[in-house]
């Protein structure tokens, strides 16, 4: 499923996102930039350790901000490390600092002249954002910042599983 949001290409894909060719891999980081579970380890371990490294560097990423540093054995040139919100039910602006992060991420990817992005659904897994929601959330967010800068020409949204990659692909038919 793919859509055009003023001039970059949105699409959908299901899969594992160390395996997918970008120039630029977003993580979804913890933090204090150190590793974890989920995709954040998933990224790690098929980098190899310069990422770490690097992320030891910075001293943390505060909540939806970002830093970026070598992708190491990827198939990328760089990791965009981007800290979700924790779930908590809505109130504790958990939407704002998830747009941020697509939309600090994006910014940085320009900064490192990226062509190409991809992203996991940041916040869905241990944070426990509800996933619809966050689809949203991120749509909008791509969205915005696609409106106001062309120079990225793809992004790609990497479900992790066919339930999520339909969900995903579903809501992204209801943007124009
Ligand atoms: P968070 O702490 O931000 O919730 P998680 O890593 O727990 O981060 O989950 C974020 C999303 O990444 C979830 O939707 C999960 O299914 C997905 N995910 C986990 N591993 C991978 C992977 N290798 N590639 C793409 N997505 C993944």
């Amino acid at each position: 499923m793919g859509r055009t949001f003023n001039r970059t290409l949105v699409e959908v894909v299901e899969g594992d996102i160390t395996k997918i060719e970008v120039d630029a891999i977003v993580n979804a980081a913890n933090s204090k930039l150190r590793g974890g579970g989920g995709v954040d380890g998933a990224i790690h371990r098929a980098g190899g350790p310069s990422i770490l490294d690097e992320c030891k560097k910075h001293d943390g990423c505060p909540t939806g901000e970002s830093i970026a540093t070598t992708a190491g054995d990827l198939p990328a040139r760089y990791v965009i490390h981007t800290v979700g919100p924790v779930w908590y039910g809505g109130d504790r602006a958990e939407a704002d600092m998830l747009a941020s992060c697509y939309f600090s991420s994006l910014a940085r990817a320009v900064d490192r002249g990226c062509k190409s992005v991809s992203f996991p659904s940041i916040s869905t897994g241990v944070y426990r954002y509800p996933f619809d929601d966050a689809s949203r959330v991120a749509l909008s967010s791509i969205r915005d910042f696609c409106a106001r800068d062309t120079s990225i020409e793809r992004i790609l949204l990497v479900a992790y599983g066919a339930k999520d990659a339909g969900r995903y692909s579903e809501i992204l038919e209801e943007f124009e």
